[in-house]
């Protein structure tokens, strides 16, 4: 079994942003809204923005009152489009109930989608072109690209059929060739179906849920899940690590794999979207 190490991926990655953006005659920018005073999100933005520091980039926080209207919020966005020094729009959820978040995503620029949510760059995701993408699923590809795992013709069954992850991995993986299966709540003998699964992503936020008797001998196994055990408190995966790691050719632990992929990855949208705004190739 060979552990896939997405801290030292997402370490190189780093390194390569860092030189990259010490090269650009003007550092990009990124702009993040967050709305109210969620615990989660309130980390997850300030973990983006030590990265935007430690890489060189602009990071431009606008944090609104969780009692702010759709209509003064689109408006945000609006005027975030029309400034040519931000690159990436990002707004980072969870929002309030009360405010509409496909109406929000939608307002976003494609071109400035660095979290690729905008119906137009998961509509391009689809039909197989050239546009922003979720950051966690483009992050796996990138581990299974560094570890030169084959995905053209394989079986890639994926549990999950969330907008930000299940449903961008499974066109991802379909994209580079793999014969794609999505599960889900609703999905009659499951294990049946990951049996079948050369790749396996799991993103269903239930721990320990993937155990050996799931599995095929020498699959590659992704975990995604995060989730924080009763008894340690402890993050763990979807998939009992433990019991299934002998089993598998790869896989991912949590922590340690695929979550350090997600930041850098938006990292590297961000980079991808300035660079198009500055027309450098
Ligand atoms: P979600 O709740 O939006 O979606 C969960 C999906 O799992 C749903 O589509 C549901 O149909 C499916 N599901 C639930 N129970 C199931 C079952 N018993 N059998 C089969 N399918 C089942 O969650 P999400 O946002 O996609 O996140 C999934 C997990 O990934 C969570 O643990 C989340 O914390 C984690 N996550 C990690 C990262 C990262 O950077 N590592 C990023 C996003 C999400």
């Amino acid at each position: 079994m060979i552990l896939i190490d997405g801290k030292s991926v997402a370490a190189k990655c780093r390194e390569e942003l860092k030189a990259k953006v010490a090269s650009f005659e003007k550092k990009p920018t990124l702009a993040v809204i967050r709305i109210g005073n969620d615990v989660a999100s309130s980390i997850y933005v300030n973990l983006k923005q030590k990265m935007c520091n430690e890489l060189g980039i602009n990071f431009v926080e606008h944090h609104l009152d969780a009692n702010i209207t759709q209509s003064d919020l689109i408006a945000l966005i609006k005027q975030l489009n029309n400034n040519c020094d931000i690159n990436g729009i990002l707004l980072q959820s969870p929002i309030p109930f009360h405010l509409n978040i496909l109406e929000a995503f939608k307002t976003i620029s494609p071109e400035k989608d660095v979290d690729g949510f905008n119906p137009v760059n998961v509509g391009k995701l689809v039909q197989g072109q050239e546009c922003f993408c979720a950051c966690t699923p483009l992050g796996i590809m990138r581990l299974l690209k560094e570890y030169n795992i084959n995905i053209e013709g394989k079986h890639a069954v994926v549990i999950g059929r969330s907008n930000i992850v299940g449903r961008p991995m499974a066109e991802l993986l379909l994209n580079a060739n793999a014969t794609v299966t999505i599960c889900h709540s609703r999905t009659k003998n499951l294990s049946d179906i990951t049996k079948t699964a050369d790749i396996l992503v799991v993103a269903i936020g239930n721990p320990k849920f993937i155990t050996a008797d799931m599995i095929k001998e020498g699959a590659v196994v992704i975990d995604v899940g995060i989730n924080r055990s009763p008894n340690t408190k402890k993050i763990i995966g979807d998939v009992d690590f433990a019991n299934v790691k002998d089993k598998c050719s790869y896989i991912t632990p949590v922590p340690g794999g695929v979550g350090p992929m997600t930041i850098i990855t938006l990292m590297e949208n961000l980079i991808k979207s300035y660079e198009n705004m500055q027309n450098i190739k």
